[in-house]
């Protein structure tokens, strides 16, 4: 093998070693002994393998072999010659990437926000609300440390306690310091950490139950009433560990960590999201779950959907790359991967850092001048500020259900005005249109248990509590003082439902003694293709309409927008769906109502000229889309594409519908 000249500067006597270990399936079979032999063709230098008594030249490919290294081999490596570390480095570096021989790639939907690099972080579903993770092995003591604080604490709280007058405190404070010194509480949970390799809560909860479910079976009932002790001790542990928690999210912030759960729904986004976590990727959802259409609104790269089975098999820390734009997850990526993929995700933080300083204009007219408002869609307050740099003219859809959701009471009046109150004063003149809350399907809380997509969800649900709903129209009702709002209710099915939540309208009014006249515009959602049938009727009852397309495509083509594997099912080029669309657009403008659109279709360029070719003047999204779609319509000309629209709302094929769209182009 030909080896480079001797550089005369360097001296001929350096000598480096190492241990490498082969990590790779299929061990030092001939490709990567081949890799080796490669990878050391430039340097000057003698490299030589050992694995146990037998060695090896690295040039050899025949000895590499008979050195019969499999996988958890360790090899001690030696160079010598005027490149000895340089070749150790490349011999050592192919033995950590597995000679990119377990590089797989699985794919998924994506959310189409760049790309993000970083190790797993293995998300098990709560149970209990008992969060559990795993953890990596060089982070146990200090895992073991917070068990240990939170530990210190209780008794120090419970030793308080013992002072007490109260013979029944005192005596209580006694038999909890006599469980918290219990082996299965000082000691198990500890030892679990380190062997299990979890977080504390979870190796509290572990060891607790194994005693609970004993004191059950027990048929004991004092040591069953006694069950009940544990549980409470249990629950203030993982309360006191939570508050540690919250405390070093902050400080991970920025990390790069990619986090892998079998069942990621919204409130895990925004777990993730507020923990500065790189990306993440999921079994579950699609391209319209409300997970996804959140991840997408942060920018967050992420794939829903991916197999299962192979997200068992990833283990805590392993490399990742997320390709949101081209819907794939690489898995122990190899060096080409890495090369090519590493400078996108750096691009990708770059660009969000810079879309962060850049204040984006805000009006946005089509070549032939017509105007369109973009709005944002948002889920939370943080949300507020990137909406408006990002140029939004207004939030046009106020997701609430985001404040009911982790948690299992429902927020007072007085919360949710504070809330409501700081997104309109934030909002600074700019209209905002909160819906009701839409709980029930995918967004839950406390005490609904039961849900389904088309069962007691949203508008339906809020009907069946009304104390619950005036509370919600009376703190936004107050909160209109501070600015121009616009009330809608979701998932309106029929004309009556509209006078039920209207009248509680007025109610919610009159308990605020506020006049008839000075109720803010009030909207429908048309996301039931039945109510896009009836909205002349509805228009009697509503000052606009916002079309979601979300939940209308979701019902009219029967695909589960949470359920993975039909996502491909979704086609927003369906005949069915475009008629269905081009028929509400201009029913509502025929009844003279304002329509906008606020599903994820509007975030779509193409389909965006589409709709606003049909009539509509507004367009909510997520607030990460708005450049891309202003930059369609500016380059949209309405007057000269009338005709091509009414012919694709006329066709019967998917086929030519979605030729006909690229006119749009
Ligand atoms: C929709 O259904 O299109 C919509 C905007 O509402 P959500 O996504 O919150 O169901
Ligand atoms: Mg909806």
């Amino acid at each position: 093998m030909a080896k480079k000249l001797r550089s005369r500067a360097k001296p001929t006597t350096r000598r480096a070693h190492c241990t490498v270990e082969v990590i790779n399936d299929w061990g030092l079979h001939a490709r990567p002994a081949a890799a080796l032999a490669h990878a050391v063709v430039d340097f000057d230098a003698e490299v030589t393998i050992k694995h146990g008594e037998r060695s090896a030249p690295v040039e050899s490919i025949a000895s590499l072999l008979m050195l019969e290294a499999f996988k958890g081999s360790a090899l001690e490596v030696t160079a010598a010659g005027p490149d000895a570390e340089e070749a150790l480095a490349a011999v050592a570096k192919l033995f950590t990437d597995g000679f990119g021989e377990d590089h797989k790639v699985l794919s998924g939907e994506g959310t189409r926000c760049g790309v993000a690099v970083g190790s797993a972080h293995i998300l098990y579903q709560a149970s209990d609300d008992i969060p559990h993770y795993s953890i990596k092995r060089a982070d146990v003591q200090q895992e073991q440390r917070r068990l240990a604080r939170a530990l210190t604490a209780e008794r120090k709280h419970v030793k308080a306690l013992e002072s007490s007058s109260d013979p029944i405190i005192s005596e209580f404070s006694h038999m909890l310091l006599g469980m918290l010194a219990e082996e299965h509480i000082a000691k198990q949970p500890a030892q679990h950490i380190k062997a299990s390799l979890v977080n504390a809560e979870w190796a509290l909860k572990i060891c607790m139950d194994e005693v609970m479910e004993q004191f059950d079976a027990s048929g004991n009932d004092v040591l069953r009433t006694h069950t009940n002790d544990y549980r409470q001790l249990l629950k203030r542990l993982v309360s006191r560990l939570a508050k540690a928690a919250r405390r070093r999210a902050k400080v991970r912030e920025g990390t790069r960590r990619i986090v892998v759960g079998d069942n990621i729904g919204p409130t895990e986004v925004i777990d993730c999201y507020r923990a500065g976590y790189a990306g993440f990727i999921t079994s579950s959802g699609s391209h319209n779950s409300h997970a996804s259409i959140l991840a997408r609104g942060l920018g967050i790269p992420a794939l829903f959907g991916v197999d299962y089975q192979a997200l068992q098999g990833i283990a805590e820390d392993t490399k990742l790359i997320v390709d949101s734009d081209e819907a794939e997850l690489h898995l122990k990526p190899d060096r080409e991967a890495l090369q090519r993929l590493e400078p996108r995700a750096r691009q990708r933080q770059r660009q969000q850092a810079a879309r962060l300083r850049r204040k984006a204009p805000t009006v946005t007219r089509t070549r032939d001048g017509v105007r369109i408002r973009l709005l944002a869609n948002i889920e939370f307050e943080d949300e507020l500020a990137p909406a408006y740099r990002a140029g939004a003219e207004g939030i046009g859809l106020y997701r609430t259900e985001f404040l009911f959701i982790n948690r299992t009471d429902s927020p007072s009046e007085a919360e949710q005005y504070e809330l409501y109150a700081t997104i309109v004063k934030g909002s600074r003149g700019r209209p905002v249109t909160f819906r009701t809350i839409d709980i029930g399907h995918d967004k839950n809380f406390g005490h609904v248990k039961e849900f389904s997509a088309m069962g007691l969800r949203a508008i339906r649900y809020s009907l069946r509590h009304p104390a619950m709903f005036k509370e919600q129209l009376r703190a936004l009702l107050r909160a209109a003082e501070h600015g121009p709002i616009k009330i809608m209710f979701p998932m309106i099915a029929h004309v009556a439902e509209l006078e039920e939540a209207n009248s509680l309208l007025r109610e919610a009014a009159s308990e605020l003694e506020l006049p008839a006249g000075k109720l803010p515009p009030i909207g429908t959602m048309i996301e039931i293709p039945g109510s896009a049938y009836i909205i002349k009727g509805l228009a009697q009852h509503a000052d606009f309409f916002a079309i979601g397309t979300n939940d209308l495509i979701q019902y009219t083509l029967a695909v589960d927008r949470n359920m993975a594997g039909v996502g491909g099912l979704v086609d927003p080029c369906h005949p069915g769906v475009v008629g269905l669309l081009a028929r509400a657009i201009t029913a509502g403008l025929a009844a003279h109502r304002e329509v906008t659109m606020c599903g994820e279709l509007a975030a779509d360029p193409l389909m965006a000229c589409l709709y606003c070719t049909m009539g509509l003047r507004e367009l909510s999204m997520s607030a990460s889309k708005i450049s891309v779609v202003r930059e369609a319509l500016e380059r949209h000309n309405i007057r000269s594409h009338k005709k091509l629209a009414v012919k694709l709302a006329a066709s019967s094929s998917a086929a030519e519908i979605r030729e006909l769209l690229q006119g749009f182009a």
